[in-house]
């Protein structure tokens, strides 16, 4: 049985990541040091709570199982927090990554599969966007995956460490028999907060800027659904273990939606209207950001099973009124 180290695992994206290898009979490990993850989203499998920052901790996890690959969620997450904090973003996302590579090299761990992001690309030269496109990231949380992306490269030709980095687009939705959902502490992501507004606990969502180049004046996004990115990752894994190349994969559906499409199909999944402003821009935010996923397809057969939309919603709609206690 494969046994797979799951950094970050008490996360949005790693506690599903558990779920779904589990379900198809792997063992996970998790670790993460709570500091925003959730004790009771590691639902199978061994968890220890751990700080990637321990080196001591680490090199005895390794010295006590026996891991065919790691999948690293464990990250700072937020781009304006990097702006304000480029020292915690560098430290959590760059050094404590080194050091569980480093643990991986020495104990002869050496498939690696990372979670990227979109935001590593900045300000889109062309749309959709493909793993040709330059990266040129505008904030300090992008600078510390693409430097990670790069280490990784240096890492697979000095020792051999093959790895695939994911970058995702907007992960969005939630497990499809809602155990498991986004849970970030403060919440930022649109869907989730449009979710809250609709279901009272939230007076009202802003918009961040109506007057982009795009055909309704707010920001497109591509939004790929939780289980799908899963799917990714278990392609990802069969990929390396089958001996097969390192890889750099965007992952999204090729379908922008705008904020206002995204409130329009908010508002029809939940049947409520909801009470919205009009604001200023965001700092940062390209105007338009969807992926050109062909590449993903190709190199690990990914086919995204929840493309629509109004599913993404629908799952994430049905985590929240279980999880927030909402009348049905
Ligand atoms: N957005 C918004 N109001 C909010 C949160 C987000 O208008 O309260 C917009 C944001 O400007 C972006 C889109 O919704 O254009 C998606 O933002 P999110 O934070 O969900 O993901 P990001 O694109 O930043 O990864």
């Amino acid at each position: 049985m494969k046994k797979v180290l799951i950094a970050g695992g008490a996360g949005y994206i790693g506690s599903h990541m558990v779920k779904w290898l589990s379900q198809r009979g792997l063992q996970t490990v998790t670790v993460d040091n709570l500091s925003s993850g959730h004790r009771d989203a590691v639902q199978f499998g061994e968890f220890i709570q751990l700080d990637l920052a321990d080196r001591d901790a680490l090199r005895a996890l390794f010295a006590s199982h026996h891991f065919d690959a790691v999948m690293h969620f464990a990250s700072s997450i937020q781009v304006g927090e990097s702006v304000q904090k480029p020292s915690l973003y560098y430290a959590n996302n760059v050094v404590n990554t080194l050091i569980l590579l480093d643990e991986m090299r020495a104990a002869g761990v050496n498939r690696f599969i990372f979670s990227s992001t979109a935001a590593t690309f900045g300000e889109p030269k062309y749309t959709p966007i493909d793993e040709k496109h330059p990266q040129q990231p505008l904030s300090p949380y992008g600078r510390s995956k693409l430097m990670v992306e790069q280490i990784l490269e240096d890492y697979e030709r000095a020792y051999g460490l093959r790895s695939v980095c994911l970058r995702y687009f907007n992960a969005a939705g939630a497990d499809p028999a809602a155990e498991l959902g986004e849970r970030h502490d403060p919440e930022t992501h649109l869907i989730p907060i449009a979710l809250e507004v609709a279901g009272d606990l939230r007076p009202q969502l802003s918009v961040f800027g109506t007057d982009y180049d795009t055909p309704d004046g707010t920001c497109i996004r591509d939004y790929v659904h939780i289980v799908d990115l899963c799917q990714a990752h278990g392609l990802a894994l069969d990929r390396l273990l089958d001996g097969k190349g390192s890889g750099r994969y965007n992952l999204g559906n090729g379908q922008g939606f705008s904020v206002r499409q995204v409130i329009g199909c908010v508002e029809q999944v939940c049947g409520r209207k909801l009470k919205v402003a009009y604001g200023d821009r965001r700092a940062g935010d390209p105007a338009v950001l969807v992926a050109d996923a062909t590449l993903a397809r190709q190199g690990l057969g990914w086919v995204p099973e929840y493309a629509d939309l109004g599913q993404i919603v629908s799952h994430a709609w049905a985590f929240m009124k279980r999880h927030r206690n909402l009348a049905a």
